[in-house]
């Protein structure tokens, strides 16, 4: 069989390995894709302006990596404007709400309003000073600065940081925790303080894509041309002499690469497989939950009561997160065009309906929104049901301990890109991996 010859393969083409074979176009990289697109967990249908979408949706500022590819190719980002702390529990949904009003607003026993008001500010200043970690030290590295992170109460679940609560509180940290595709006490309180931090302290709502999340994948990998190679599963990636030999299976069959180096961005989970007895110890310690995600459009012309608000916590429900895709749009006149909402259950949630039918998860969760918002059912045009079973990394416990052998790789050889590299999940820290990837591909 040939053998082809190359300097680099990059093996998953999510943005993590977009980023990668873009930082190193001038080595005429490889990248292989499983699946028949590029894009990995950023994942939209185009409908005009909005789009159906199941996976990222929020979008970093412009003075980002990602940022700076928005503008390379000339999508178009648009502010949310929608406030984002608003719950939904026991059928009432407190909009708007300061965090430390909360426990007074929300519907809760006396017993519960106390415990989340108390537990909530310990949660509260951890995340702030869990912030003040990322802040740039002399002589910083980016990986410096994601160890720190990682080790704030890096060995503490956040369950254990929260102690005793009420169940009434409980159920709305774990609604949070959900959030991040994990249960209280499977995630770090590192993590939690990462999500709550970056959701309070930045004071950027964010923005969406106008068209959809996807474009921004399908532009980067028509940019890259033939290097991506899509419906290409990698089964094999070896350390051969000085270089390495990577296997995959095709349209074509099976084929053998062999290169000087190699990317890995794939979720760890899928690692040891490819890599056997060369898969480091610690990609154990990298953990990943399961989300099911419901993205629904609505054809309305006339306004709606989530018009302008852009997410909701629910912790009753099946799912823990709503969101409104549509939201740039509110306030800017002109005819309606509907909208297009995405409801998720991480963790605990998602593993409970996880296995059913599909027909049977979205009765389930469309009866749960219908108590959110009656409105939705009527007007649904469209709806798209994707369950993650590797929707997100999240840090357990101790998960800081792997991060000096996740920075190094294998062998100075083979290296590893993708969200679960880093300490918090995003597009962004996913790139921002890929990057520092391709450094070390260079370097080495
Ligand atoms: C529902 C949801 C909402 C989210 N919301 C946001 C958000 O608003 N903002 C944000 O910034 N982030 C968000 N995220 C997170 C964001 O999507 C991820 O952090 C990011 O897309 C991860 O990119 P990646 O390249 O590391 O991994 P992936 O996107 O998972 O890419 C990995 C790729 O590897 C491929 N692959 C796997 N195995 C093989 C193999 N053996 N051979 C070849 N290819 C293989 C896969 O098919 C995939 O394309 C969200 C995620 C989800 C699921």
């Amino acid at each position: 069989m040939d053998v082809e010859e190359r300097d680099v393969v990059i093996v998953g083409g999510g943005i993590a390995g977009l980023v990668a074979a873009d930082r190193l176009r001038d080595l005429h990289p490889v990248v292989l894709e499983a699946s028949d697109r590029a894009g990995g967990r950023i994942w939209s249908r185009q409908r005009g302006d909005l789009a159906l979408s199941v996976g990222a949706h929020m979008f970093p500022p412009p003075d980002s990596v990602i940022g700076g590819l928005v503008a390379r190719y000339g999508l178009q980002v648009e502010a949310i404007t929608g406030s984002m702390l608003n719950i939904f529990l026991g059928g009432r949904l407190v909009r708007d709400c300061r965090p430390e009003l909360l426990p007074f607003r929300l519907p809760l026993s006396l017993g519960g309003r106390l415990s989340f008001a108390r537990a909530g500010l310990r949660v509260k200043r951890d995340a702030a000073a869990y912030m003040r970690l990322l802040e740039a030290r002399a002589g910083d590295t980016e990986a410096a600065v994601r160890l720190r992170a990682l080790r704030h109460r890096g060995d503490e679940t956040f369950a254990h940081f929260l102690g005793h609560v009420h169940p009434d509180a409980y159920r709305i940290f774990e609604a949070l925790a959900n959030r991040t595709i994990a249960d209280p006490a499977e995630i770090s309180q590192s993590a939690m303080a990462a999500l709550l931090g970056h959701v309070w302290d930045s004071g950027d709502l964010g923005r969406n894509m106008r068209g959809g999340s996807g474009q921004l994948p399908a532009a980067l990998a028509a940019d890259l041309g033939d290097a991506i190679r899509t419906g290409c599963r990698v089964d094999r990636v070896e350390l051969a002499g000085a270089g390495v030999t990577i296997r995959y299976t095709g349209a074509a069959g099976q084929r053998t690469i062999r290169a000087r180096r190699a990317v890995i961005a794939v979720p760890a989970p899928l690692i040891p497989p490819l890599l056997g007895d060369a898969a480091p110890a610690e990609l154990a310690r990298v953990a990943f939950g399961p989300m099911v995600v419901l993205s629904i459009r609505t054809n309305e012309a006339e306004p709606m009561p989530w018009d302008d608000l852009y997410s909701i916590l629910t912790p009753d429900l099946h799912f823990n997160m709503f969101f409104n895709h549509a939201n740039f749009l509110n306030g800017r006149g002109g005819s309606k065009p509907g909208s297009v909402l995405m409801i998720y259950g991480g963790g605990r949630r998602a593993r409970e309906l996880m296995g059913r039918p599909e027909a049977e998860i979205e009765a389930l969760l469309l009866a749960d929104l219908d108590r959110l918002y009656p409105q939705v059912r009527p007007r649904i045009a469209e709806t798209w049901l994707q369950t993650w079973e590797h929707a997100g990394p999240y840090a357990p416990p101790g998960r800081w301990r792997a991060q000096a052998a996740l920075e190094a790789g294998v062998a100075d050889r083979i290296f590893f890109a993708g969200d679960w590299v880093s300490e918090f999940v995003s597009m962004e820290t996913a790139a921002r991996t890929a990057v520092d990837a391709a450094g070390q591909v260079r370097e080495r």
